[in-house]
């Protein structure tokens, strides 16, 4: 795919930069600044760390790669052992992450979780109980979230904006939807989370597209099938010719967006910062290494030596340990542990970029906290806006796009050319509100996500991968599970299990 191409889906200006991961603030043309948090040269420093000599050497048990969702769980998981989490970035969170600003951390990645049914898996949610995120409601059989100051209001939940109008949500009422959710029915029950758990016999879904699956059986429409592939990029990160009949299915039978009663929505000022707060502060400080990217992992006669650039310090430090969870995305063990690459080699990882706006001075009347947005730029899937996403009577808005997995090294590169997609994204919340923002615009975040989401294509799903070798245990959303907080969760827990 050539950058003209790209531009063309994106209408978006390219400039390659150099350094590491860098986060740069630089003044607009109008009032606001831009601050861009990339980590593009990651790959380019793995490469080159063989240059360096370790510096010292540091023992402990266990050591956890990456402090995402998955590693996180991990950690918590074993606490009755010493161990330390390493993670590339200042920041704690991966695609759960947070920005600061001012005081407040606002979400910059996922950012929602809804009440959990109880036929979700006992770990997960016996993790979530013992962090006092949730509480099990035996009324309606269903994990509900003790703090109920985080929740959406379902009056307030949802917009979409279509064909210059506003609608009340992406799928319509309509008879070909009720027959689609009755074709779906029967799957109610077998499609569990986490999806390790889903059954043998639903495992012939996972060898076609949800697209085929569709037409096979519904007399679909364009409209139709344009609503379905938003709600399978908004989740997945590809369209319904992409992902598989089973995640596709799952999606609309596994979480209860379309049951009665309405689940609770989770949506916190940080998103799903939420989670890594609470885990957080499970670990000591000394447990948890920031800026501390993994270069190396090599097994030992007795267990493992995994190498670490602490970037701040610009050194090469030696973990010595008995156990490994290696939580990171999965195409950097190319550089890392090519030995374990190949369980790993399929796994497409969608690009995403998050931007935050933060507006001062300007209250918006619509207070519509997920805002969906159908048009003919398809990357392009609308901002979350809510009363939470308030500070100090300053409104952020976060705005998402996502594109398809051969663009990741292009976002990488919008590391110094991101006016352009600044410019075109408040160009279009500029239409959804029929007013010109720009004036009230104070600062923009960009965080650019080269690979954020393993995109569940036909096959991902059940593929058996060995997640465990010689006390090298791997977790996170790209070990075959869906995208999900809860999937990546369990993930942490059982990596952690298996050593
Ligand atoms: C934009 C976006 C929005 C989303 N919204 C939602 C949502 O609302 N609800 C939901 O349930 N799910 C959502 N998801 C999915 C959810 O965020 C993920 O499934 C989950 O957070 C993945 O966690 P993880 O730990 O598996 O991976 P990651 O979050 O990718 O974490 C991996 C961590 O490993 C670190 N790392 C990688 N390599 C190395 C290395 N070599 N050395 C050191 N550290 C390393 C990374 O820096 C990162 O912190 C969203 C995803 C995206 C991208």
């Amino acid at each position: 795919m050539n950058r003209r191409a790209f531009i063309k889906i994106g209408t978006l200006v390219f400039a390659v930069g150099v350094g590491c991961r860098s986060e740069k603030s630089r003044e607009h043309s109008s009032s606001y600044a831009i601050t861009i948090d990339s980590n593009r040269s990651i790959g380019h420093l793995a490469r080159n760390s063989f240059l360096h000599s370790v510096s010292e050497e540091i023992k402990t048990d266990v050591l956890v790669v990456g402090a995402g969702i998955a590693g996180m769980a991990a950690a918590c998981s074993l606490q009755h052992r010493e161990v330390i989490v390493c993670d590339l970035n200042p920041r704690l969170g991966g695609t759960s992450g947070a920005v600061t600003i001012g005081n407040q951390q606002f979400s910059q990645g996922a950012y929602y979780d809804m009440s959990y049914p109880g036929y979700y898996g006992s770990d997960g949610l016996k993790l979530l109980e013992s962090l006092k995120v949730i509480t099990y409601n035996k009324t309606l059989d269903r994990w509900d979230f003790i703090e109920k100051q985080h929740l959406i209001s379902l009056t307030a939940e949802e917009r979409c904006y279509r064909n210059g109008g506003l609608d009340a949500s992406v799928l319509m009422d309509s008879e070909l939807k009720q027959n689609f959710l009755d074709l779906l029915r029967p799957y109610s029950g077998k499609m569990v989370l986490p999806s390790s758990e889903i059954g043998l016999d639903s495992i012939r879904l996972d060898h076609l597209t949800f697209s085929e699956y569709l037409n096979k059986y519904l007399p679909v429409n364009s409209d139709f099938m344009e609503a379905i592939d938003y709600q399978m990029m908004d989740d997945y990160g590809g369209k319904s010719d992409q992902v598989s009949a089973l995640a596709g299915i799952h999606y609309y039978r596994c979480r209860p967006y379309y049951q009665k009663p309405e689940p609770e929505i989770l949506s916190p000022t940080e998103g799903n910062y939420y989670f890594i707060n609470k885990m957080v502060n499970q670990l000591s400080l000394e447990q948890i290494k920031l800026d501390s990217l993994v270069v190396g992992m090599e097994k030992l006669k007795q267990g493992w030596g995994v190498d670490v650039w602490e970037v701040a310090n610009d050194r090469k430090v030696r973990y010595k340990c008995n156990n490994v969870i290696y939580a990171g995305q999965k195409h950097l063990l190319k550089y890392l542990h090519p030995e374990s690459y190949k369980t790993f080699s399929d796994v497409k990882y969608a690009p995403w970029i998050v931007i935050n706006i933060e507006l001062q001075g300007e209250s918006i009347d619509n207070d519509f906290w997920q805002n969906d947005y159908l048009s003919t730029n398809a990357q392009f899937l609308g901002f979350v806006n809510s009363r939470a996403q308030t500070k100090e009577g300053n409104r952020v808005l976060t705005a998402y796009y996502c594109y398809p997995d051969i663009y990741h090294h292009m976002v990488q590169d919008l590391e110094n050319g991101a006016r352009e997609i600044v410019e075109q994204t408040i160009g279009f919340i500029n239409t959804y509100f029929k007013k010109d923002l720009e004036p009230f615009i104070k600062h923009v975040y960009v965080k650019l996500l080269g690979h954020a989401m393993p995109v569940p294509v036909p096959r991902y799903l059940s593929k058996k991968r060995q997640l465990e070798q010689n006390g090298l245990s791997f977790a996170g959303a790209d070990t075959g599970r869906l995208p999900l907080m809860f999937d990546a969760l369990d993930s942490g827990i059982q990596a952690a299990k298996r050593i």
